[in-house]
């Protein structure tokens, strides 16, 4: 065996669709130890799959072999029943939980995308928002966002403030929704609500939440208004 250590050098990166650098580098350095590519500056995982590149180096690039399956990113829909017209917004419902076993890294928009529906399966409308302090906003009769608005100059924000239903705290850095009645019945206590938790009165239903931050041109830091969720009544 030779066991020698190649200079690192660096070459071009051809991701294959998978997201290995938030800042989007284009570049990675590669050496070698004992003929086998050691590819450094760029994430272990890809960002949105959670898979491992699997690297093939040639004269001119660093190339991933294996291609993301999400090459777009993912866009998560999940559906929630509110017979009851009162939704509980805040960012952590607690009562609502769900089993990780298994599931990409929840680092990965894979990992979240999961997350978000096994809570929706346990009956909450959950979603990452990084950390903002976004509102739900009606947009419509039986339409809503979860978004955190945008400010000019003079501090006004993009959302009319008239609209904002709710705010939401982001000690979890999410959200979560759930029909009153249906968290009532999991053992949510009205008598011990706070400040961070708001009861909401909408049109009763079936809602679809169609959630956005896995999206590949998802910029949570894009000048005005970002929406995280779309919400509507479907049914
Ligand atoms: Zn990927």
């Amino acid at each position: 065996m030779n066991f020698e250590i190649t200079e690192p050098k660096t070459l071009p990166l051809e991701t294959n669709g998978h997201v290995l650098s938030f800042s989007g580098k284009t570049e990675a350095e590669v050496y070698f130890i004992a003929g086998i590519p050691q590819v450094s500056g760029v994430a272990y995982d890809c960002g949105v799959c959670d898979e491992r590149p699997k690297y093939r180096v040639t004269d001119t690039a660093i190339e991933v072999e294996n291609p993301c399956p999400y090459p777009d990113g993912l866009t998560t829909e999940i559906t929630l029943e509110v017979p009851s017209g009162k939704i509980v917004v805040t960012d952590d419902l607690r009562l609502y939980r769900y089993d990780d076993t298994g599931f990409a890294s929840y680092n990965s928009a894979l990992g979240q995308a999961q997350a978000i529906q096994a809570m929706a399966a346990a009956g909450c409308a959950y979603g990452p928002v990084g950390n903002t302090c976004p509102g739900l906003y009606r947009t419509g009769p039986d339409t809503y966002v979860v978004a955190r608005p945008g400010y000019d100059e003079d501090d006004n924000p993009d959302l009319p403030e008239d609209d904002s239903l709710a705010g939401i705290v982001t000690d979890l850095w999410a959200y979560s929704i759930a029909d009153f009645e249906h968290w009532k019945s999991r053992g949510g206590d009205p008598e011990t609500l706070g400040w961070t938790e708001t009861v909401v009165d909408i049109t009763p239903g079936t809602y679809r939440f169609t959630h956005h931050t896995g999206e590949r041109d998802f910029d949570p830091d894009a000048p005005g208004a970002v929406v995280f969720a779309h919400v509507e009544r479907i049914a």
